[in-house]
């Protein structure tokens, strides 16, 4: 993970993370930045076996301009799935050349956005969408560069709120459907049948789901040419876990990029990668500073000023984040119930997590909080959004500050009656 202890201090790189908390007030996310690039880096040296394979970061793990910024100015394209996220892609200087666009429920307006601003391909997911896009398309005189987004039913083996790739998932086109749907597409006027696409699920652990799924797009893109429909780009999505918990060891981009180059390496077609967490999620931390030790009926809880709806994970995927203080100065261990101040029984990090002993006022760390962490914040029990960091070296700087109160409360304006007749001319 990105944070280890030097003289006691946790750090990020060359930065005392007890330092970021006394500036910016707790909680506060922090990224390292050496960390995202070396991550984005890994994937470009495990990849350069396959010439041309473009790296769009999925950039839903986090949106934050500084984040995708950083991995554009290294040369990553993006994976988006909303018109949001697209603005916010381009904004951050993703070229438009290298954007993919997926997403079950494209919206004509976010296609025609997308459309004008010349993004490389659709991943198209459904054949409702299809025809919605051509129309799109054709009425306003452009082509959609697309890929069929294919459901390979296979068991990604991962938390099932984060499997996307069997057949009960709302996610791509079922796979005995894929050929035809590829006639289809084929005799509709704005699209260009360009590529195939697919994403199984998220924080795999295991090669063996990716094999499986490698193996059966290598055998549709076979049938596809029977068809005289040749691909020029295969997307193999993203998904690759990060360690969570020690001991944890997910698979190397190395090892993954070369099952990739045995599938599907002699189909002379352009690959596409879309890793989303393991490019961002080791690299973040969320800071948090303990606000009382409670003695329960049967357990000890840890409150902090951090919660669910700050860091959603553990209540949303059961998912782990490790814990460790800023500082190491406790020598005994203790087990508590880490808890936050939301009004759920839900707003739980960790249940008998044993860790050195914490008072009030101490300050924690949650690691491998980089990905799917401020992306899926809300202002739940009105609490502020919290604001980010990013640590390169010695330094650090704020990349979305803290909103004020005014900020949160001013989103809502007082009650005014709507003209619809008004609406509907305007
Ligand atoms: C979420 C998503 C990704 C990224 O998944 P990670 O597990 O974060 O790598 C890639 N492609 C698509 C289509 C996605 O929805």
């Amino acid at each position: 993970m990105a944070a280890d202890y030097k003289d006691g201090d946790l750090m990020m790189e060359g930065v005392k993370l007890a330092t970021v908390a006394s500036v910016m007030g707790t909680p506060v996310y922090c990224y390292s930045r050496g960390r995202i690039e070396a991550a984005y880096r890994a994937y470009e040296d495990a990849f350069a076996c396959l010439p041309g394979t473009m790296i769009c970061y999925a950039v839903k793990a986090n949106t934050n301009q500084a984040v995708i910024g950083t991995l554009a100015a290294l040369g990553a394209g993006a994976d988006v799935v909303s018109e949001g996220e697209l603005r916010r892609a381009l904004k951050a200087g993703v070229p438009t050349s290298r954007i993919v666009f997926s997403g079950v429920a494209k919206k004509p307006s976010e296609m025609e956005f997308a459309l004008k601003a010349g993004i490389y391909q659709f991943n198209v997911e459904s054949e409702p969408e299809l025809m919605a896009l051509s129309k799109v398309a054709a009425r306003l005189g452009l082509e959609a560069s697309i890929a069929l987004r294919v459901n390979p039913d296979v068991d990604a083996r991962t938390h099932e709120k984060i499997a996307t790739g069997k057949s009960e998932n709302k996610f791509g086109i079922p796979w005995r459907r894929a050929r035809a749907c590829y006639r289809l597409a084929g005799s509709l006027p704005g699209i260009r049948v360009q590529g195939i696409a697919m994403h199984i699920g998220s924080q795999l652990l295991s090669l063996e789901p990716y094999r499986e799924a490698y193996s059966r797009l290598a055998e549709m893109v076979a049938e596809l040419a029977e068809d005289g429909i040749k691909l020029e780009s295969i997307d193999i999505g993203g998904g690759l876990g990060i360690a969570y918990e020690d001991g944890t060891v997910p698979p190397s981009q190395a090892a993954l990029a070369a099952l990739a180059e045995e599938c599907l390496g002699r189909l002379d077609a352009r690959l596409i990668i879309e890793p989303g967490r393991s490019l961002v999620g080791a690299a973040g931390v969320l800071l948090s500073e303990v606000i009382y030790v409670k003695s329960g009926e049967s357990r000890d809880f840890m409150i902090i000023d951090a919660a669910m709806n700050d860091l959603i994970r553990p209540a949303m995927y059961d998912a782990y984040h490790g814990v460790k203080p800023l500082k190491t100065k406790a020598t005994a261990v203790r087990s508590y119930d880490i808890v936050g101040p939301v009004c759920e029984s839900g707003d739980t990090f960790a249940k008998s997590r044993v860790v050195p002993e914490v008072k009030a006022g101490d300050l924690i760390a949650f690691l491998g909080a980089g990905a799917y962490g401020a992306v899926m914040a809300g202002t739940y029990n009105s609490r502020l959004l919290v604001p980010e960091v990013m640590i390169a070296g010695d330094s650090f700087g704020v990349i979305r500050p803290r909103p004020t109160y005014d900020d949160l409360i001013g989103l809502d304006t007082p009650w005014q009656v709507i003209d619809e007749k008004e609406e509907r001319s305007a």
